[in-house]
């Protein structure tokens, strides 16, 4: 056997599933990686979201690395920026800082035939045999076209590039957006707003849960002492994950049982009929990221609190004007109104074999085998890119689990196997037609209109359970990628 080639690599990103490839990368022996963020910091969402009442609805003790266990959260739902204490943690102890550069955005990356070649925007280039594209789901704010918007006097803040000097108490605020993150800022902000306006274009269902819950130090205590039952722990959640991930992919009881809880949550907080009413969803709860919140119909509910389902028309320079010609004064407009989630790494120029741009090849919608290749960008690998399953297995894991998989082809290529690995169009739309058949007896295929959704009308999901995605994840399969030796020039 010859001697083992050192790959360069550059990671997109330095949230979730770029510590996740960077660590595993690590751990398998290959340290010539640079990790490129836009941000400021490392974190990714938990580093760009910094509203008030941000909290993870995701139990803490799985929202976590597998590889970097924190038996002692202070909350059951862990804080935002504990969250993003966590991350920039787990980068400090595994040594990431001294690859990571920050405020570099990616601005393009290019496939030159056998390497990558990247710019940033901060002026610097990079070349690299792989790319990890880390770049998140989540990312980029939608924000929303209203006549008028850009004419309102007031401040106007999008949740997800919160504006930390906005001073909100006393003030009278809209906030426009009902899904996780117009619940938790509706919540936080009612209690010292003025006056707070929640407008509501479709209510979305909110299960009732305690998300203030301390996790008692004690239980913190006792897990870092016991590394062995905190792993348990950890894979008793997995288990129970399992559950979930069943509820959402296959009608049974238990899908019944917990729609019949999202129900019995609206009927038993809100008991006056016409807000009921119209807080009641049109579409079957869970097809849409379901929204827990133990605090948002109570703030609804408040003196101060108003609920107005009544359809914007536009904004005024002093407010909102609704379509039945009433004006609602506002000082502040927060804009809950979510991401535009199927950018991923756009708006990079990302151009790949044979100048395919990453445009060109997704017209119709992003698609990739297996959540991670994508034909006609060749030694390039996502990590939560498209078909991740975001509605229903732990995130951290999904990404390990893919952080694996592209380790081992990097070490093929390290064995000196090839030069160039690439998937196949086939394969890619093999995989597709896997995903779309097993749409359709998930909740989300029930009628709703959400986020999940492509441009194209596909669900931008992965409707396969834990084990189907690391069976999937567990080895690369040859016959499904095509191969190039620079050297010899041949393809095989
Ligand atoms: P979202 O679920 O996409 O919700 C966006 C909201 O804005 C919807 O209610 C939408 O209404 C409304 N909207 C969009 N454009 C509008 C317009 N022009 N006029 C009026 N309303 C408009 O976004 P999100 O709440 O930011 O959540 C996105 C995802 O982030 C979640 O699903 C979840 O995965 C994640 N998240 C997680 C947590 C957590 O605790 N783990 C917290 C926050 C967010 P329509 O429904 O009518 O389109």
């Amino acid at each position: 056997m010859g001697t083992l080639r050192q790959p360069r690599i550059v990671i997109i990103g330095a949230g979730v599933s770029g510590i996740a490839s960077a660590i595993t990368l690590q751990r398998n022996g290959f340290h010539d990686f640079v990790i490129l963020e836009k941000g400021s910091d490392v974190g990714g969402v938990w580093h760009w979201n910094r509203y008030p009442g941000l909290t993870c609805d995701v139990p803490s003790q799985l929202y976590q690395f597998g590889f970097a266990p924190k038996p002692d959260w202070s909350h059951i739902f862990a804080p935002g920026p504990e969250i993003q204490g966590y991350l920039a943690d787990v980068a400090e102890q595994h040594g990431l800082r001294s690859h990571l550069r920050v405020n570099a955005e990616v601005v393009a990356a290019t496939f030159t035939g056998s390497q990558w070649q990247l710019e940033t925007g901060d002026g610097n280039s990079y070349t690299a045999d792989f790319v990890i594209a880390a770049t998140g789901v989540l990312h980029h704010p939608a924000v929303p076209e209203i006549p008028g918007l850009s004419e309102f006097t007031g401040d106007i803040v999008h949740t997800a590039r919160w504006d930390d000097g906005l001073e909100t108490a006393g003030k009278k605020i809209a906030v426009l957006g009902t899904g996780s993150t117009g619940v938790q800022v509706v919540s936080a902000l009612q209690p010292q707003a003025e006056r707070i306006t929640h407008f509501v274009r479709s209510p979305q269902w909110v299960i009732w849960a305690p998300m203030w819950l301390p996790q008692p130090a004690f239980v913190g205590a006792v897990l870092n002492r016991l590394p062995k039952v905190n792993r348990a722990l950890y894979q008793a959640g997995m288990t129970g994950a399992r559950l979930f991930t069943d509820v959402v992919t296959r009608p049974s009881w238990r899908r019944r049982a917990v729609q019949e809880y999202a129900r019995l949550s609206l009927r038993t907080q809100v008991l006056e009929p016409g807000l009921r009413e119209q807080l009641t969803p049109d579409y079957e709860p869970l097809c849409k990221r379901q929204v827990l919140s133990g605090t948002y119909y109570r703030a609804l509910r408040a003196r101060n609190a108003e609920l107005v389902t009544t359809a914007i028309e536009a904004v005024t320079p002093t407010g909102i004007r609704t379509a039945d010609g009433r004006h609602h004064e506002v000082d502040t407009i927060v804009l809950a109104t979510g991401f535009r989630a199927h950018d991923y790494m756009r708006p990079m120029n990302l151009v790949g074999r044979d100048g395919i741009s990453i445009d060109d090849a997704w017209a119709k919608g992003p698609r990739a085998y297996r959540m991670t290749a994508i034909p006609g960008f060749p030694n390039l690998f996502t990590v939560l890119g498209p078909h991740s399953p975001t509605g229903s297995i732990p995130l951290h894991h999904a990404a390990e689990v893919t952080a694996r998989y592209i380790t081992r082809w990097i070490q093929r290529w390290s064995a000196g196997e090839f030069d160039t690995v690439e998937v196949t169009e086939e394969a890619t739309d093999r995989f597709e037609s896997e995903v779309a058949a097993a749409m359709g007896p998930t909740v989300w295929n029930t009628g709703c209109n959400s986020w999940y959704f492509t441009e194209g009308g596909s669900i931008d999901l992965l409707p396969f359970d834990r084990a189907t995605m690391e069976s999937m994840l567990a080895e690369p399969d040859p016959g499904d990628f095509d191969f190039r030796s620079c050297a010899s020039g041949t393809a095989h």
